[in-house]
């Protein structure tokens, strides 16, 4: 067996009990007080001096280049916990991303990588962020300089996978991951809309900002069918319209809400663009007005083929499985680091519907199979210990 993972499964309680308490104390966003304090207070335990930074926590282990970034996320969800865990939490927050065991994860891989410190040849760094689900938090870690002193080379991190979400074997011990494109990048509209107000009955004398946005809805899913090839995914949704306020008057402003989703930059910039230009000309045909913001977006998250293949390698020393996947739909802040450097995300399977896993991610029952949490701290720390050996 892996010697990573031999001393995993010794500390598998400490791991589980660190999961549980950031679990139960679960808080959102960047307003993570208690769950900073812990974290922070564990790795302070382990001999390191963590550093707030971005609204997360970074502390690094070994020294000298190259150095390797391994990224977990610490955020919960704004929702009501259904799990019926002993250990749920009941501050109006959930755990139900599962990031809750990306964290445990990750101090495991802390304390282990700290015990075999000597043997690193160049740093380890850890980034403990906050507010990845709106998808805010790795870029203000970005902005307050996590990629330098000293500058980062490669990045990695897991996400916890579970519940029924594809065909392949999600019991603990397997690892999927997709060579190249994995998650789409994901872009939040508003487009608004205006026109001018008059009674229905004399509708010539305004201008209809209503008429005119459902125009601009038609136009927009011409969009997907005309100009991408059909092997490209790319995808646009409308999902709400705000307009009027009785029948028989024309309103003077619509207000529609939507989001985006590409699998390249290109495709991303491709459609904020043909979104804008869409939207303006179509309102101007009708006589109105369209003014279209991204409210807020991710990148495509892209995994670097010959980096994936290596770390995927590492891996395979640790996991029972390693399953190469196509593309997944969700979306993933971790994305802000592909911009920078080579980057390896993969989801480490914990919890399969047949072993009673039945609610995937940000469902309010979901739970998680706490027997993945040791193969996930190990393999971080079996991709650290050789990717920098071998770089
Ligand atoms: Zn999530
Ligand atoms: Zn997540």
């Amino acid at each position: 067996m892996n010697r990573f993972l031999v001393e995993a499964n010794e500390m598998k309680e400490t791991i589980i009990s660190n999961r549980r308490y950031i679990h139960q104390n679960a808080e959102v966003g960047f307003k993570l007080p208690k769950t900073i304090a812990y974290v922070s207070q564990k790795l302070k335990e382990i001999g390191y001096e963590p550093k707030a930074l971005g609204g997360g926590l970074t502390c690094t282990v070994g020294t000298g280049s190259p150095v390797l970034l391994l990224r977990a996320d610490m955020d919960a969800l704004p929702q009501l916990e259904m799990s019926g865990e002993s250990f749920a939490s009941e501050t109006g927050a959930c755990h139900s991303c599962g990031h809750d065991g990306h964290t445990a994860m990750m101090l495991a891989a802390a304390e282990i990588l700290k015990k075999h410190e000597e043997e690193l040849e160049g740093t380890v760094k850890f980034m403990f962020q906050a507010a990845e689900e709106t998808l805010k938090g790795s870029q203000a870690m970005i902005d307050e300089g996590i990629l330098t002193e000293p500058d980062v080379d490669a990045a990695m991190a897991f996400h916890l996978n579970f519940g029924p979400c594809g065909d392949f074997d999600l019991h603990p011990g397997c690892l999927t991951y997709a060579e190249h494109k994995m998650m789409p990048s994901a872009d939040e509209f508003q487009i608004t809309v205006k026109g001018k107000s008059c009674h229905s009955s004399t509708a010539f004398l305004g201008v209809s900002a209503v008429s005119a946005a459902a125009h601009i809805i038609i136009a927009l899913q011409e969009l997907i069918q005309a100009e991408f090839p059909s092997d490209e995914t790319v995808l646009l949704a409308i999902g709400q319209m705000i307009s009027g306020s009785t029948s028989n008057i024309i309103p003077d402003e619509a207000i529609i809400k939507g989001n985006f989703r590409a699998y390249t930059n290109e495709s991303r910039d491709k459609l904020r663009e043909r979104l804008t230009e869409i939207s303006t000309l179509v309102a101007q045909t009708f006589r109105a007005t369209a003014e279209v913001e991204i409210l807020a977006g991710v990148a495509p998250n892209i995994n670097h083929p010959a980096f994936a293949k290596e770390m995927a390698g590492y891996c395979e020393d640790v996991m029972n499985k390693v399953i190469v996947i196509p593309p997944v739909k969700g979306s993933e802040d971790f994305a802000n680091l592909c911009k920078h450097v080579p980057t390896f995300f993969a989801n480490v399977c914990a919890g399969s519907p047949e072993d009673g896993y039945e609610y995937s991610m940000h469902h309010p029952k979901a739970r998680i199979d706490e027997r993945a949490l040791p193969y996930g701290a190990a393999a971080l720390c079996n991709c650290a210990y050789n990717w920098l050996k071998n770089h």
